[in-house]
């Protein structure tokens, strides 16, 4: 049982990263960022390449040190408490299985060095592989170098899971998967994370991901967390422009407006603004998500079609109109929509977030809607 709570973690690295030979000149990696993870939580992380996930991992597991800032488990501090005796578990996305030793010897190797007792590693092994599934007995019996991707990072996992952690730290675990057995071993990932019910952060740059893994999901950008929330929250309540625009695919569109006395108009065509959206008198800029434009509407602004998608329950029509400071439209058509060359759009307003003409604030955005 563990939460984890990082309290003003400021991580300067001093030097420009190796890898990728880039950094922020200047800025840290992570900018003050204060966040608690609950007990029994998978906490999705996402945002742009470089914004600090991997830091704020290595960070919670001691692999790296904040300048400073407190990392704390369950109320106690362990900012100076070595990665080793902190009880983490981490599967990263190359799996870096032990290339000498079997499936079983990647496993006992923590019993080993820990100087467990027999009785104890090959109980915990069995456990764990009955957990695993009823085919992982027989990868305890192969070299990695005989493992395909899926196969190599179950095993990582279950090198992870056999230590008993307290907490998960897995850094995009399948990404190097093929997209059929990303889906497979994402569904078995759940499914034991669910029965361990231990904490988890989870980082990965695929959104749908983040969506089924996390119970909440953090957006970060230039080492900072902008918000934090349920995908429902995120989508439909964006603390900023960059929220909005980073949550959603087929991305939001947005669009400078004028609002004059509870009107609102775009280029030429004025509506009527919904009474629950109150807006003083001047420049905007709306978004409206591809589900939010509203077809074949007499008040609508005929664009043209560039390009349709199929989407899988739906098709996605990229239109283009007169749409001064916009470029491309995206907007959901049904299936059976009928093939048109121009479509008639209107926002459904009561969907559309309402952004200032400068900056990323948000004047109005519609809520979580009470579905299902
Ligand atoms: P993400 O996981 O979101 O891609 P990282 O946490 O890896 O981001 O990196 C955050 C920032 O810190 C980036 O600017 C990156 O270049 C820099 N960085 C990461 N690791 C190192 C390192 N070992 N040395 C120097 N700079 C680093």
């Amino acid at each position: 049982m563990t939460s984890i709570e990082l309290r003003n973690i400021v991580k300067q690295y001093d030097s420009v990263d190796q890898v990728t030979l880039t950094g922020y000149k200047g800025e840290p990696a992570l900018n003050n960022v204060s966040v608690t993870i609950n007990d029994g939580e998978t906490l999705s992380i996402v945002g742009p390449s470089g914004c600090g996930k991997s830091t704020m991992l290595k960070v919670i597991a001691g692999l790296e040190y904040p300048n400073s800032g407190q990392v704390i488990y369950n109320g106690q501090d362990f900012t100076e408490i070595k990665p080793q005796d902190r009880g983490v578990g981490m599967v990263f996305q190359d799996y870096a299985l032990y290339p000498t030793r079997k499936g079983r010897g990647n496993l006992s190797y923590f019993f080993e060095v820990h100087e467990r007792t027999e009785a104890e590693e090959q109980a915990r092994i069995k456990q764990t592989a009955e957990l695993m599934g009823v085919d992982f007995q027989l990868l305890l019996g192969q070299m990695p170098d005989t493992l395909s991707g899926g196969q190599k990072q179950r095993v990582a996992i279950a090198r992870c899971i056999v230590r008993d952690p307290n907490i998960f730290l897995m850094d995009e675990p399948i990404v190097n998967l093929d997209a059929k057995l990303r889906e497979r071993t994402r569904i078995e990932m759940k499914k034991l994370l669910r029965q361990f019910n231990i904490t988890t952060v989870y980082v990965t740059h695929d959104q749908q991901e983040a969506i089924f893994m996390g119970d909440r999901i953090m957006v970060m950008r230039r080492g900072k967390i902008e918000q934090i929330g349920t995908f429902d929250e995120l989508y439909y309540t964006p603390v900023n422009l960059f929220v909005a625009q980073f949550i959603g695919t087929p991305p939001i569109t947005i669009i400078p407006a004028t609002v004059n006395a509870g009107s609102i108009t775009i280029g030429s065509t004025t509506w009527e603004l919904p009474d629950m959206v109150n807006l003083s008198d001047g420049a905007v800029r709306i978004g409206v998500r591809p589900e939010a434009w509203l077809l074949d509407m007499d008040d609508g602004i005929t664009m043209t079609v560039r390009h349709i998608e199929r989407l899988p329950t739906e098709r996605a029509a990229y239109v283009i109109g007169p749409l001064p400071g916009a470029d491309t439209v995206t907007a959901i058509a049904p299936l059976d929509y009928p093939k048109a060359a121009q479509v008639k759009l209107a926002p459904d307003w009561e969907q559309t977030v309402f952004f200032a003409a400068h900056g990323e604030a948000v004047l109005h955005a519609p809520g979580v809607p009470d579905l299902f």
